[in-house]
């Protein structure tokens, strides 16, 4: 048996006939930027999320890009965030023109808030807390802290929609968040695409003006801008996609109740604490022998992999940061103990299993 870590294709050919008519809808309207398809998508998307306010943009790295631009951060200014995320987290600080500052998490991959005040300085400007594998950080110590020294806090939901802080969605839980709907996502379009979601008008309205070239209308601009919009073909896709994400998501969280119930003996699993619903965006087991445990099951047939293999802070790119190895040992220890399993929506029972007594089999042998 095959298990492929991912199998877009599979979610496609379960919907195939809603989005075929949907490409034809939108061919028909002849309306290929913004307008009301997006405009439909951002109202189902605030209401998901419980914020007054989304906008549609070019992707989850461009949604958390525009909204430090919109807190105008940038040269001499530092946002702190964590090592141990995809490379666009840091990227998007860097690409405003700020310093990232890394803070080490904690076990549950994401940021210690126990470490956040010694990393502020005059020149902190915000706090990028990520949701990373679909579970929430720890939002009120990070709000707490933030509202005492007035830091903005940014979440990076790329991984999350859907997750439940204290029973609040994130998203809601900060001064703006950053989502994206690359395909990999919990919420995929055919392509790149993001959107914002916060509750402050300031932040909406700017957004609004800086992803369409900084017009205010057709003929006048108010202010520098970037061309970053969301289709309106992939709008009406994932308009179509979010009536099914809390059924995904539900079975994600089966998913990941299976693989808890068949491994919790033999590796390390992740499980909710009361307050959290996360929405495992990815499995993640550790163990210490994980690069023998990536050949095993790839004999077996069985797709894993590594979020992520190589921490951000070092990274190449990030040389010129100067932060070297033992900086962040939580982070580094987890990078070599982590290992993702397949984990969609789509993925059979006897998939499921397969996975299951793959893993297994490595350890009795
Ligand atoms: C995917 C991802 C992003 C970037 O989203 P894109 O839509 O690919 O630009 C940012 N942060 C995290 C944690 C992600 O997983």
């Amino acid at each position: 048996m095959q298990v492929p870590f991912v199998s877009l294709d599979r979610q496609y050919l379960s919907m195939r006939d809603g989005l075929i008519a949907e490409f034809d809808r939108v061919g028909r309207s002849g309306v290929y930027i913004m307008g009301d398809t997006l405009e439909r998508f951002e109202a189902e998307a605030a209401a998901y999320c419980e914020v007054p306010f989304a906008l549609g943009v070019a992707s989850g790295s461009d949604a958390l890009f525009l909204i430090l631009k919109a807190l105008d951060i940038g040269p001499g200014d530092e946002v702190i965030t964590c090592p141990n995320s995809f490379v666009a987290t840091a990227w998007v600080i860097v690409a405003a023109g700020a310093r990232p500052v890394f803070v080490d998490v904690s076990e549950d991959y994401n940021i210690d808030p126990t470490l956040l005040e010694r990393a502020i300085t005059p020149r902190t400007k915000a706090i990028i807390p990520v949701h990373l594998t679909g579970r929430p950080a720890e939002m009120d110590r990070v709000n707490d802290i933030a509202r005492r020294r007035r830091i903005a806090v940014v979440e990076d939901a790329a991984q999350a929609i859907g997750a439940r802080y204290k029973g609040r969605r994130v998203g809601s839980l900060s001064t703006a968040a950053g989502f994206s709907l690359h395909p990999i996502k919990n919420l995929g379009v055919m392509g790149d695409g993001g959107f914002v979601a916060t509750d402050s008008r300031a932040i909406y309205e700017r957004i609004s003006k800086l992803r369409n070239h900084g017009l205010r209308n057709r003929d006048e601009c108010e202010m520098w801008g970037y061309n970053s919009r969301l289709d309106p073909l992939q709008a009406g896709f994932a308009s179509i996609k979010l009536k099914r994400l809390d059924a995904w998501n539900q079975r994600c969280r089966e998913i990941a109740g299976q693989y808890r119930k068949g491994l919790s003996d033999v590796v390390w699993v992740p499980r909710d604490r009361d307050h959290e619903e996360s929405v495992y965006h990815t499995f993640v087991i550790q163990l210490e022998e994980r690069d023998r445990l990536v050949e095993h099951l790839s004999r077996q047939g069985v797709g894993s992999r590594i979020h992520y293999p190589i921490p951000i802070h070092l990274q190449e790119c990030a040389n010129s940061l100067g932060y070297g190895p033992g900086v962040f040992p939580v982070t580094e220890r987890l990078a070599r103990r982590i290992l993702s399993l397949p984990i969609y929506p789509e993925l059979t029972d006897a998939e499921i299993g397969h996975v299951i007594a793959s893993v297994r089999s490595f350890f009795q042998a």
